[in-house]
């Protein structure tokens, strides 16, 4: 019996990368787990893997830019495990380039899925954790956030953003209901790179992710650790990164 056996926990952006290793991380330490995602045939089969290894997942098709899919993710959770314990707000999509690409688009959208998508978590949960008494809001930020480099400024504003109005609803939440958690990792070995639009930066990425990034399965470690502290222990912030990365 570990702090996560019996938790609840929906997961966005879990068809791949950092939400799919922490899905089966969580399901292998006795979470429930929703998985939330637009690939839904991903989400699919890591449900089947996960309950075919004797663990508990559903689905839920879930655009994060779209405030009623947030809703019904929880929804879900509710429906099928009678609470949501936990809501990690994992999506997130990195078209990063020169600012002189003056990219638009490639801005919204990261606007849209990495902070919006995260406020429409927030909106979902932040009821359902009132009602219980108890929830926790983990959030997958990013060292980018920290170490302001070369082409992702609109990307690290995104994170930073979240990293942000995680700080402020943490100040607003001091009645010990909510519990607030903001990972930051550095290189990791995911999908990530294949959402970026430049080519050449697409490609200098790739290459630091073979040359130096760590396994996704790292930070699901990391999630684990912040759910499975006390209910009156938060864990507030968190880098992980490679032991090599500068
Ligand atoms: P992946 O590309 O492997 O995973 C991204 C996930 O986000 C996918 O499951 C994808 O699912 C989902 N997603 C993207 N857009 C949407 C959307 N509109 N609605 C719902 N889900 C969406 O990359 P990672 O695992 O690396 O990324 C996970 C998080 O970690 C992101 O927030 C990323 O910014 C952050 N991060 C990653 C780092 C890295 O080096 N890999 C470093 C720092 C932070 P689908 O396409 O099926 O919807």
């Amino acid at each position: 019996m570990t702090a996560i056996d019996g938790k609840v926990i929906a997961i966005t952006g879990a068809s791949s990368g950092i939400g799919e290793a922490t899905a089966r991380l969580l399901a292998e330490r006795g979470a429930a787990v929703v998985l939330g995602a637009r690939r839904t045939h991903r989400l699919d089969e890591l449900a089947q893997d996960i309950r075919d290894r004797g663990g508990r997942a559903i689905t839920c098709a879930t655009d994060v830019t779209r405030r009623e899919d947030l809703d019904r993710l929880v929804g879900r959770a509710v429906a099928e495990f009678g609470r949501l314990d936990v809501l990690v707000s994992n999506a997130g999509i990195s078209k990063i380039g020169p600012m002189t690409d003056l990219d638009v688009d490639g801005w919204s959208a990261m606007i849209d899925v990495n902070l919006r998508g995260v406020l429409h978590g927030i909106a979902a949960a932040l009821p359902v954790f009132r009602r219980q008494g108890r929830g926790h809001l983990v959030t997958t930020v990013s060292t980018s956030g920290l170490k302001i480099v070369p082409h992702q400024a609109v990307y690290a504003g995104t994170k930073n953003a979240v990293r942000t109005l995680l700080e402020g609803l943490r100040q607003e939440s001091t009645d010990g209901v909510l519990r607030t958690t903001a990972i930051s990792p550095g290189y990791v070995r995911t999908e990530l790179a294949d959402s970026i639009d430049n080519a050449q930066v697409r490609e200098q990425i790739r290459r630091n992710m073979d040359e130096l990034a760590i396994d996704p399965e790292a930070v699901a470690r990391v999630v684990a650790f912040a759910i499975e502290q006390p209910d009156d222990v938060e864990i507030g912030e968190v880098t992980i990164r490679p032991a090599t990365q500068g």
